[in-house]
């Protein structure tokens, strides 16, 4: 066995596109659900896997629980895998039903299952519980032998072949060792029809938009709010509609996607860890989206949650808008706005790019702005400016304004490039990377905003030494 983490596999962020979360949706990637009794290392599998690029994991008894889904790229192919063990502790039902209830919701939306066991615990009678509901599907089922670090396991492993479902497939989930190999078995596994290349577009490339916010701002309103515009369309895809985590709608002519509505349509129930809760939920969505609706309930000013919250979209890199609910709530008096406006800014300092959009959902009012700058947003996240033309800006602006000296040393640029969209990211070539102080390139960024505005999306700016 090698050890896994060949440079061709890496994580992609999440498909910017006609597939929703859905496997059972033609487009979308194939799903590989990881199954098995727990404790075996479903989840460090999946972590595995995904390295980290999804990272929700709720552990508040009582929350509504998800599956965490996360995108891999592997030879070129994309995947999705889906992590079942979740659903362990919903309820205190009875270990058998907590099984059948996971593995059959895997049966029903992936093309591939990984059963997974434990090979130092050896055959248990949870393994043949699983296999049992397992043998009820056509899908290719792949046996997995987790926590087979040493010979004498991998050895031991042998033994659940009597499972049925061939020669276990031994692995370290913990140790990264197998993983390859495994992914090479997925792959081969999976239905032609089901691969796609990565670089392959999806047709009708929908803006991933996401409603955060802390609890109570008005997120839920907002969102049927939306739906129930006169010019919104809400498409109803048989099959997919029913119990998707996504709501796909037409707006202007143009598709959308809102992701993970359907926790914003179930508020949990909760009291305790609601704060922490809504931060998860924030930080799932922006996993999946290129813009972030902030939702804050203007009446109470801009609290310390709301900027946290927003922090997280900027850390997912995504556009961001800020809108202020509940604007029915505040004295029709333009002065009121300016000092909204005077508030947001101040408390924003790290998103001065970010739109503001004054808007109610009870009185409906706003939203046809607030849709439009967060199509204006995305566009802008996926914009790629011109070689030459960055050359020449960034050219101008090292004149207008050189670089101070860093220690008797300067700064100097010798080539700058987009190396990426989605963000915009610009690399810039210079003799000496340590030699760009944090105003200057302040003062770079301004500068291409000034040029291109970017309005809703984060730009990076990466130095790089001569040689590196
Ligand atoms: P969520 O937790 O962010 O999804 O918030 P909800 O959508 O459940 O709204 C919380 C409360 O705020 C509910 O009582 C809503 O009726 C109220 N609310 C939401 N939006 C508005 C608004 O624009 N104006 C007013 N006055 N109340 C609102």
């Amino acid at each position: 066995m090698k050890r896994s983490g060949s440079p061709d596999t890496h994580v992609v962020p999440p498909p910017k596109a006609a597939d929703a979360s859905r496997s059972t949706t033609e487009v979308g990637r194939p799903l590989v659900a990881i199954v098995g009794r727990p404790n075996v290392g479903k989840s460090a599998l999946f972590n595995r896997l995904v390295r980290g690029r999804v990272a929700i994991v709720e552990d508040e008894p009582g929350t509504t629980r998800d599956r965490l889904y996360g995108d891999v790229e592997w030879r070129g192919r994309h995947l999705r895998f889906v992590d079942t063990g979740g659903l362990e502790t919903e309820g205190r039902l009875p270990l058998l039903t907590q099984v059948r209830h996971q593995v059959e919701s895997a049966i029903r939306e992936a093309d591939v299952l990984l059963l997974l066991v434990d090979a130092r615990d050896g055959l248990t009678t949870g393994d043949h519980e699983v296999a049992d509901v397992l043998r009820r599907t056509a899908k290719p089922v792949l046996l997995v032998a987790n926590k087979a670090e040493s010979e004498p396991t991998r050895q031991a492993a042998i033994e659940f072949y009597k499972l049925g479902f061939g020669e276990p497939i031994p692995i370290s989930a913990h140790h990264g060792l197998g993983v390859d190999e495994l992914l090479d078995l997925v792959v081969s596994s999976l239905p032609r029809a089901r691969l796609r290349r990565v670089g392959e577009e999806v047709a009708g490339e929908a803006p991933r938009i996401a409603i955060i916010g802390r609890p109570n701002v008005g997120k839920s309103l907002l969102l049927n709010a939306v739906l129930g515009e006169e010019r919104v369309v809400v498409s109803e895809e048989p099959g997919t509609t029913r119990d998707s985590i996504d709501t796909r709608f037409r707006y202007e002519g143009r598709d959308l996607v809102l992701v993970d509505t359907a926790g914003i349509r179930r508020p949990g129930k909760i009291q305790r860890g609601v704060e922490r809760h809504a931060v998860l939920r924030a930080e799932r969505a922006l996993e999946r989206a290129e813009v972030a609706l902030l939702v804050m309930d203007a009446s109470e000013g801009v609290t310390a949650q709301d900027t946290h919250i927003a922090g997280r979209a900027q850390k997912a890199r995504c556009g961001l808008v800020l809108v202020a609910n509940k604007w029915d709530l505040m004295p029709p008096d333009p002065a009121v706005r300016r000092e909204f406006q005077t508030l947001v800014r101040a408390r924003f300092r790290f998103a001065p790019w970010a739109p503001l959009c004054f808007v109610s959902a009870k009185a409906r009012t706003g939203l046809p702005a607030m849709l439009d700058a967060a199509l204006a947003a995305s566009e802008e996240r996926r914009r790629r400016i011109p070689t030459h033309e960055l050359n020449s800006l960034v050219m101008h602006l090292l004149a207008e304004h050189e670089p101070p000296p860093v220690k008797g040393r300067r700064l100097k640029v010798l080539y700058v490039t987009q190396a990426e969209r989605e963000p915009p990211t610009f690399v810039f070539f210079a003799n000496d990377a340590s030699l760009v102080h944090f105003s200057y390139r302040r003062y770079l960024e301004n500068g291409l905003r000034r040029a291109y505005g970017f309005r809703g999306t984060p730009i990076r700016l990466v130095f790089r030494s001569r040689g590196e």
